[in-house]
């Protein structure tokens, strides 16, 4: 197949490709450094990645990309026994590593190799075919332990292609990264995304809204980002005009990884002029929808499916959604080739991932409305409330949660009731918690909002809400907690 990055091989070689801090590469030392490698790692037959945001990061896993040597990237962040089972599972040869990380005892088995992001070579001349494993990503854990999902070549080109057409991204554009590097939120998206087209990438280090507002009133076009980040974004932005005129003067900024609040998409828009686009993907599928930079940004929504992608709603029955009404529900599930081809040694989990004519099941919920703009309701596992009669959908009910005044936080899921079969259960951080807003109060918000059968019954206070590391709500935690 064709190169992953043509901008590396004949692109303008003094073209910035990545920035992280005071540190920079343009696309011919970018070239140089990932080329180095590639010989040197050429044959082997995977390499785990430690993927602290940092140049050494992204220099690694491109060298790893132009040798097609799969690698995993993984998170620094983890604790021992995460890490222990994502190495034995994928059992890598070599672990690549900025010089000076250090690398906890669980790792110390793996042959070390340092990234030299000076260092300069030529890539090994052999392209990879399209099917050749290209990273295996293990999925955030948010409803179990991670699996390691097998991402192929194509699926890349396939998914970073889709989202060019869709966002309108050149190589013109220059990326604000906040996020971490091991998932496919911030690598594939924020890393391959700017190198395949040729564009620049600056890396936050760590996200701060000051960073952004830097970057972006310095030159840069686009910045992606977790809901959380936009919360912190809405939070900020009544005290600080730099940050609005930021947010004002960027080409595209796009959500995505979790549902982004309507109350902070609705803040954000008043206070910038802006609307924030939302993209839906997963580990395994990488993206498939998100609202075009020529379409309409409406709040709650994903926008449609990306150039390539199928996508249908289907019912518990097996019948597939033909409305286009906003309100019947179905499982998203979507083919093409974006897709991943298995869950690394989990043969039962990949049959059960299809079904029989290939597609896959997302396990999200959601709606169509009329113009084929998708709206994920929730998490089928976590998500959906079986509630007298009725299947509710958390997500609308944490919306309403958070445009109540005395609601920093909320999260909503089901527990067993005698009579109702589940009854809703909110989960709240209170803006004061001196003075929490009470559960009547509450319930009565939620049913002027939507309709009484969806207001929560029990209202459960807490302090923060348990968050991994991309800031997705951990609803199994909250439950185990109970
Ligand atoms: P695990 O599969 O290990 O339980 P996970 O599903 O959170 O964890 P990821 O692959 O990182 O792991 O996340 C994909 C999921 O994130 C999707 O299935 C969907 O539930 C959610 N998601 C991603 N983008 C959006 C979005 N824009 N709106 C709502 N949900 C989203
Ligand atoms: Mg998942």
């Amino acid at each position: 197949m064709s190169s992953l990055f043509p901008a590396l091989a004949d692109g303008p070689g003094d073209r910035c490709a990545l920035r992280f801090g005071e540190r920079s590469l343009t696309y011919g030392a970018l070239a140089g450094a990932a080329g180095a490698l590639a010989a040197r790692i050429h044959g082997a037959g995977r390499v785990a990645v430690w993927a602290t945001p940092e140049l050494e990061t992204a220099v690694a896993v491109t060298g790893a990309l132009l040798a097609g040597v799969a690698a995993v990237p993984l998170n620094p962040k983890s604790g021992e026994k995460e890490l222990a089972h994502i190495v034995s599972d994928s059992a890598p040869d070599l672990i690549l590593a900025a010089p000076g990380a250090e690398l906890p005892s669980v790792l110390s088995d793996l042959d070390r190799f340092d990234v030299d992001a000076s260092a300069t070579g030529a890539t090994p001349e052999d392209q990879p075919s399209d099917t050749t494993p290209a990273l295996i990503v293990y999925t955030s854990g948010t409803t179990g332990p991670p699996k390691g999902a097998v991402i192929p070549r194509r699926a890349l080109a396939a998914t970073l292609d889709a989202l060019a057409d869709a966002w309108q991204w050149t190589e013109d554009d220059v990326l604000v990264h906040g996020l971490p590097l091991f998932h496919v939120h911030g690598l594939v998206l924020g890393i391959l995304g700017p190198l395949r087209r040729g564009g620049s990438v600056r890396h936050l280090g760590r996200f701060t809204t000051e960073g952004v507002a830097r970057e972006l009133n310095d030159g840069a076009t686009m910045l992606f980002g977790v809901p959380t980040m936009y919360h912190r974004i809405a939070e900020a932005l009544p005290g600080d005009p730099e940050l609005a005129k930021a947010l004002a003067g960027a080409r595209l900024l796009v959500s995505g990884s979790a549902a982004l609040p309507v109350h902070d998409h609705e803040r954000i828009a008043a206070a910038t002029g802006r609307r924030v686009i939302e993209r839906y993907g997963m580990t395994e599928t990488l993206m498939n929808t998100s609202v075009r930079a020529d379409g309409e940004a409406r709040a709650g929504t994903v926008g449609v499916p990306l150039p390539g992608v199928e996508l249908r709603l289907v019912e518990e029955d097996g019948t597939e959604v033909a409305a286009y009404d906003g309100e019947t529900v179905g499982e998203i599930q979507v083919r093409g080739p974006n897709l991943f081809t298995e869950y690394l040694n989990r043969p039962d989990a990949t049959a059960a991932a299809f079904t029989a004519d290939g597609w896959f099941r997302t396990g999200d919920m959601a709606v169509r409305e009329s113009d084929g703009y998708v709206r994920i309701v929730g998490r089928k596992a976590t998500d959906l409330i079986k509630s007298g009669g009725y299947k509710i959908g958390a997500g609308e009910i944490e919306n309403a949660l958070l445009e109540h005044p005395g609601v920093r936080e909320a999260a909503v899921t089901g527990e067993p009731d005698a009579d109702l079969g589940e009854r809703i259960v909110a989960w709240i951080v209170p803006a004061d918690p001196q003075s929490p807003p009470a559960a009547e109060e509450l319930a009565g918000h939620v049913a002027r909002r939507l309709a009484p059968h969806k207001r929560p019954r029990v209202v459960r206070y807490l302090e923060a809400l348990p968050r991994n590391d991309m800031g997705k709500i951990m609803k199994r935690a909250l439950v185990a907690d109970a």
